[in-house]
């Protein structure tokens, strides 16, 4: 008899649920509004209508779900969700989870997409890979040793938030020279109002890249040397095998050509070593699908 787990990915506006069964096939993939301006109790039920729309009646032994920010059970707040307040007020976790009959298990979104990339992709020939995703901030996962790496508190691979520019540009976090401060898709747009004077996306620079517009080619060329000195300080501090590229900015084709030479020129010790930068393969199902991964983990049907 199969058995079933659900994974959630909560996010700022929208939340998703999907069924999975024990060979880790989506069987059923719903979306809803998750409303956190009308408070916790509606957030909580909107969850939950949408697990029980997702299961369709299948017996689900546990849910994964993943959030923005770091969950910190200690004090039931999600810390670092700082565009929804509600979800850093305390007690919405514990809500759900009081409302629940089967475990519930919490991580980081940037987490849960790692686990279903690694899983995807990387399982049986990397062990030790760093799934980042730059999209309107920066985040990443790290698997260590085919093992998710969190850290004590959760907080591991705030890749986004390390600095390699001590003087650089100002982050929203208040540190300066932090990699979202340059790669992030807003941030790519503000580098090319100060060259260009114009508010342009991510998107709008690269077609303008391609036609070879000179702002759009110095915004690219600026980011790819940041991005590869960037991920060459993570292979230096972690040995990593392989870096997966998601979110919204990782559908610009040019990082994958011009970011490995960069930042396989400034690895340190053994040599000749060329670490691939792998594009995401699952889109945005990846969330959910990694938060189910926790489920079936805590079923004893999946190790990491
Ligand atoms: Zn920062």
């Amino acid at each position: 008899m199969s058995r079933f787990a659900v994974g959630i990915d909560l996010g700022g506006t929208k939340v998703e649920a999907c069924l999975v069964d024990e060979a880790r096939a989506i069987l059923a993939r719903k979306r809803r509004p998750s409303e956190p301006d009308k408070g916790r109790e509606r957030v909580v039920a909107n969850i939950l209508a949408l697990i029980d729309e997702a299961a369709g009646g299948a017996r689900f032994e546990a849910v994964g779900i993943g959030t923005p920010g770091t969950y910190s059970a200690g004090d039931d707040i999600m810390y670092g969700a700082p565009h929804t307040p509600l979800y850093e007020r305390p007690g919405l976790v514990s809500l759900l989870r009081s409302r629940l009959a089967v475990p519930l298990i919490v991580e980081n979104d940037a987490n849960c997409l790692a686990l279903a990339e690694f899983f995807a992709q990387c399982h049986g020939r990397y062990s030790t890979v760093m799934a980042v995703i730059l999209g309107t901030g920066m985040g990443s996962g790290l698997i260590l040793g085919n093992r998710l790496h969190r850290g004590p508190n959760g907080n591991a691979g705030e890749i986004g938030h390390t600095s390699i520019a001590i003087d650089g540009r100002l982050c929203e976090c208040g540190r300066r020279g932090c990699g979202e401060a340059y790669l992030s898709g807003p941030s790519l747009g503000r580098r090319y109002t100060e060259l260009a004077g114009e508010a342009l996306s991510a998107d709008k620079i690269f077609e303008r890249y391609e036609r070879g517009d000179a702002p759009a080619r110095r915004v690219f060329e600026e980011s790819f040397r940041i991005m590869g000195e960037l991920f060459a300080n993570c292979v230096n501090a972690l040995d990593l095998e392989a870096i997966v590229l998601g979110g919204g900015v990782s559908n610009i084709p040019l990082w994958y050509e011009h970011v490995p030479p960069i930042m396989n020129k400034a690895l340190f010790g053994i040599p000749g070593r060329r670490i691939p930068i792998l594009k995401a393969v699952l889109g945005d199902s990846a969330g959910v699908l990694g938060a189910a991964y926790l489920a079936l983990r805590e079923m004893h049907l999946m190790e990491f």
